[in-house]
């Protein structure tokens, strides 16, 4: 049983460390970037809502996200624990889900925040291809597939996401700083923070984390 959050700007890791907590603990991986762009290629309603904000990488509005939230956390897949990467953003999210989480009857174990700087990040993004099948994240320098542009796992071909722009990119930063490092503070009030050095390969920034999960 494992209810965690792994925070950090974007471009730091978040989704591919996510992805291994969850096959290690064999837990769910919620990630509300991927939600709200699979409701985007569905067009459903709320895909069509956050579409114009995700594409200028502003954030989608709190109300949006703690409804999905609370849809998703009450789900059964969730009675084990969970791994909520990208969520909470706000300082509202953050508040919305103790209520959530209280309504539950559950508590947070661990608020992981990976951590790496700026210049690396922007590096990170704009080489950043992901497999719009199977979800596969790579990065043209540190961890390109096998065949260009090809995703090794399922054959598909790979995309940029149309908020890995540069200017995009700068925007998603600038909200990173004013909106959602101030949830860093709101768990530090409840000493849940463990911070990590994101910075190195895939499997020394999983070494690090694996380290602090040996609670
Ligand atoms: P991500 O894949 O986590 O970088 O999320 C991509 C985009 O989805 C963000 O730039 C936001 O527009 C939107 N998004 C994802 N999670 C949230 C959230 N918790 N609150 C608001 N917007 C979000």
């Amino acid at each position: 049983m494992m209810r965690l959050i792994l925070m950090g700007p974007p471009g730091v890791g978040k989704g591919t460390q996510a992805k291994r907590i969850a096959a290690r603990y064999d837990i769910p991986q919620i990630s509300t970037g991927d939600i709200l762009r699979e409701a985007r290629e569905r067009n459903s309603e709320l895909g069509r809502k956050a579409q114009e904000y995700m594409d200028s990488g502003q954030l989608v509005p709190d109300d949006l996200i703690l409804d999905l939230m609370e849809q998703t956390l009450k789900n059964e897949k969730c009675r084990n624990g969970f791994i909520l990467d990208g969520f909470p953003r706000t300082v509202p999210q953050a508040k919305g889900l103790d209520t959530l989480l209280d309504k539950l009857n559950i508590g947070l174990d661990l608020v992981m925040v990976l951590e790496v700087s700026e210049d690396i990040i922007i590096k990170r993004l704009s080489n950043r291809r992901s497999c719009p099948e199977c979800g596969a994240i790579y990065n043209l320098l540190t961890n390109p597939p096998s065949q260009d542009e090809i995703c090794n796992h399922c054959g598909s071909e790979l995309i940029q996401r149309t908020d890995d722009q540069p200017e995009t990119i700068k925007n998603r930063l600038k909200v990173y700083r004013d909106q959602t490092a101030p949830v860093i503070s709101y768990y530090e009030k409840q000493d849940l923070i463990t911070t990590i050095n994101g910075t190195g390969e895939v499997s020394e920034v999983w070494e690090r984390i694996f380290s602090k999960l040996l609670f």
